[in-house]
């Protein structure tokens, strides 16, 4: 299968190329025409295990690695590193079901691709060595230090804003383990996290290269080989209805995504070009609802205030997998693309033509909760259907309320409920006794006692685990930091 950018055709490439690299140059994303033509036979799929629905995937998606290499992948991404024994278990929430993504090393749905995206790196090397930089506002930076611990080959160097993160978020990053992994806090805020990453990219590629031969590189979730992870979960959800009887084969189901960067939804859309019965794919967002708009109008329009909400993961106003989207809604037309993309980068808003829009409203549908949905839909799940979720699922919750086409639903649950225990608990019961001095253990702990629901480990031994990162850098000195990290 070969890969070009979603602006154009200049540049092809493999599968481990793009891997590799993440971003093409021309700054599109990597896609491929052929996937249009692609299928894999998904009924057999329906009495396979989850590492060999991976194998069927990779081997149509990512083609040039060889049946050693998938295999050894896949038996490095999840063993050992999952609470439960399916790795993403379907449950139900009144005439519902739940896709519980958030079982990982990190209780949140990003656990899934980047369990898989270091052991894709590794195995894509040619002899030289990787250095991910990755600036995080809290949540991606844990689950990009847990999936490349250990990774042959690569290390990994973490940048967050210094006193930004919650305590349980900064716990999560100091205490993290393994010989190639590197935290920094830096005395700024996320932007210039970002900022100060994107500098070192700018700046120092080439002398990193030429001087150590280590390459520099991101995992941010535009990256193939964190796409391509998820499209199994899909697969795996309608897997398990199948075989509990819920479903029938060739029945069509409808999956309701809480959605930012659009790289969770794509995968859908992805296993459905694959052959999956998939009936719609719902958009569902937060009060930042730039998405919710585009899908509606035909126009998407940045400019607009950014709102701060009770699923942080979900806050953006530039959702960068939807260029993917747009290329296949269009025909595969990189001039339609790049032309779009243009408008976005010069006036923060762009409108697809007709054929665009109707193409795209075959496939989606869309919805948006407010902070106060939200929350009334986290009170509501636990009252009603006896379920604790998590805010960014409450808003996928309370769309899939709302628009019902026939089909089962299946809502996507990305992140542990106790990932963000004050919001959850506070929306069910009200304000916490002593709140004024509760740390995130406390809400924890009393979400836990009254709900009955257990904090996964990973979260609960927190409280125990060694501060192994204890750097602190100015902006100015994070460049210095990153050297000395590859130095080792
Ligand atoms: C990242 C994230 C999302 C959004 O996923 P996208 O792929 O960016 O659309 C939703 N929920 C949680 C908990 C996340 O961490």
């Amino acid at each position: 299968m070969q890969y070009h950018s979603t602006r154009s055709r200049q540049v092809l490439c493999g599968s481990k190329d793009a891997v590799l690299k993440g971003l093409c140059p021309d700054g599109g994303l990597f896609v491929s025409d052929e996937i249009l033509k692609a299928s894999v036979d998904m009924k057999s799929l329906m009495d396979k295990s989850y590492e060999e629905i991976v194998y069927a995937v990779f081997k149509v998606l990512l083609d040039d690695y060889t049946d050693e290499e998938l295999k050894y992948c896949i038996s490095r991404a999840y063993k050992g590193k999952f609470e439960t024994e399916d790795l993403t278990p379907v449950t139900g929430i009144g005439d519902k079901y739940l896709l519980e993504l958030y079982h990982g090393p990190t209780s949140a749905f990003k656990d899934m691709a980047l369990c898989m995206l270091p052991q894709l790196m590794s195995k894509a090397l040619k002899g030289e060595k990787v250095m991910i930089l990755t600036a995080t506002s809290g949540d991606t930076g844990k689950a990009a230090l847990s999936g490349f611990q250990d990774a042959e080959n690569i290390g990994i160097t973490v940048y967050y804003p210094y006193g930004k993160v919650s305590d349980i978020q900064y716990l999560q990053m100091a205490t993290a383990e393994g010989g190639n992994v590197h935290v920094a806090a830096v005395r700024g805020n996320f932007d210039d996290c970002q900022t100060g990453v994107k500098k070192i990219f700018g700046t120092m590629t080439e002398e990193i290269k030429n001087k150590y031969n280590v390459s520099l590189s991101s995992a941010n979730s535009i990256n193939v080989g964190r796409l391509v992870p998820q499209v199994i979960y899909y697969i795996e959800a309608y897997k398990q209805l199948v075989k509990r009887g819920a479903i029938s084969y060739g029945d069509k189901l409808d999956y309701i995504v809480p959605t930012g960067n659009f790289g969770d939804i794509l995968a859908g859309y992805y296993a459905k070009l694959l052959g999956l019965p998939v009936g719609k794919l719902i958009v569902a967002s937060n009060e930042n609802n730039v998405l919710t708009d585009f899908l509606k109008t035909g126009v998407y329009d940045k400019n607009r205030d950014f709102i701060k909400t009770i699923s942080p993961s979900m806050d953006i106003l530039v959702s960068s997998n939807l260029e993917r989207m747009l290329f296949y809604a269009s025909g595969c037309d990189c001039d339609y693309v790049a032309g779009l993309m243009k408008d976005l980068n010069e006036k923060g808003r762009f409108e697809v033509k007709p054929e665009v829009f109707d193409k795209l409203r075959e496939v989606f549908d869309c919805g948006y909760a407010t902070n106060e949905e939200s929350k009334q839909a986290i009170a509501k799940a636990f009252n009603e259907d006896h379920r604790l979720i998590d805010p960014h699922t409450a808003c996928a919750y309370k769309v899939a309320e709302e628009l019902h086409t026939g089909n089962k639903q299946v809502i996507l649950s990305t992140a542990s409920p106790f990932k963000f225990a004050k919001d959850a608990y506070e929306s069910i019961f009200g304000a916490l006794e002593g709140s004024a001095s509760a740390d995130g253990f406390a809400y924890m702990e009393a979400l836990s006692a009254k709900t009955g629901e257990k904090i996964p480990e990973a979260l609960a031994s927190l409280k125990t685990k060694e501060i192994r990162h204890k750097d602190v850098v100015d902006i100015d000195g994070m460049a210095d930091f990153a050297v000395k990290c590859i130095e080792g």
